[in-house]
């Protein structure tokens, strides 16, 4: 697919978290979470009518990345890597886009660049991850529960393998976070704990997208919500609920002399300078 411009002015939710690109690599994700605020994006997203009736079930890589992001790349820059695909979803593994935006931006850095992932494999792109100055890894980690995992998100790694992935980064010297994003059902104090024993940082996160608290704009897609009907989890999208959840995983952070932030204010952790 054949773009015009690959560096996007943010707008909303992540300029408010500070940053001032984002850059989308493809369009739709083959990780096709059941949650995902993407596809109810539609147009406003990018998208086409094909990738909100179908999400997850292909994608469509932006091959001429490479070469726009070598006229648009500036020094200033802090970029979020992507609000709208994971940028090591499976297809990735045959692209190999990546590899070549990372090549790029070790040559020329902007003063930050995050990537938000739950993909395995960026562990291929170590090597290169190495070296870009100001890069920053966003690891997502939405729960600690295989079974709940299994439902909502059944194409993504288990929680065991993404806290692995995250330690062969840090063990690596990239400087790598959990996101607890968007929070599943879960036990909250275990899922803290081992993402603070992995990361070694402060949490971010948020809790899912709805209507009563964010009436515009992208939210939770109906195939999450069905899920959360069948398997009586209401309590996941009741305000009230969620405020009790993030404060057991903020205790749990505080006790480790760390906080766990939501929202802009979360987000902005990963923009922010060292
Ligand atoms: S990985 Fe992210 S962009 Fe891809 S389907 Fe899941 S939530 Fe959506």
């Amino acid at each position: 697919m054949a773009t015009r411009t690959i560096l996007s002015p943010t707008s909303g939710f992540i300029r408010e978290a500070g940053f001032t690109h984002s850059l989308t690599p493809a369009r739709n994700c083959t990780f096709g979470c059941s949650y995902c605020y993407v596809p109810t994006m539609r147009l406003q997203g990018g998208l086409q009518p094909a990738d909100w009736q179908r999400w997850g079930q292909f994608t469509t890589f932006k091959s001429d990345a490479p070469a726009l992001l070598a006229k648009q790349l500036r020094p200033g820059q802090i970029i979020y890597c992507s609000p709208l695909v994971d940028p090591y979803q499976p297809a990735e593994a045959a692209e190999r886009l990546m590899p070549q935006l990372l090549a790029l931006l070790a040559s020329r850095p902007p003063r930050r660049f995050v990537l938000q992932t739950r993909g395995t494999l960026i562990r291929r792109d170590i090597e290169l991850l190495q070296r870009v100055p100001g890069l920053r890894v966003s690891f997502s980690l939405t729960t600690n529960r295989e079974d709940v995992r299994r439902l909502f998100e059944p194409h993504c790694a288990t929680f065991e393998q993404r806290l692995e992935t995250i330690q062969a980064l840090r063990e690596a010297g990239i400087d790598v976070w959990a996101t607890l994003a968007p929070l599943l059902p879960c036990d909250p104090e275990l899922l803290a704990e081992a993402a603070l024993a992995a990361t070694g940082r402060d949490l971010v996160g948020d809790p899912l997208h709805v209507r009563a608290v964010k009436p515009r704009g992208a939210t939770t897609r109906d195939a999450a919500l069905r899920i959360i009907d069948h398997h009586g989890f209401q309590a996941y999208l009741d305000p009230a609920d969620q405020a009790a959840l993030v404060e057991r995983i903020a205790r749990t952070a505080a006790a480790h002399g760390r906080q766990f932030l939501t929202g802009p204010a979360g987000f902005a952790l990963l923009s922010a300078a060292d």
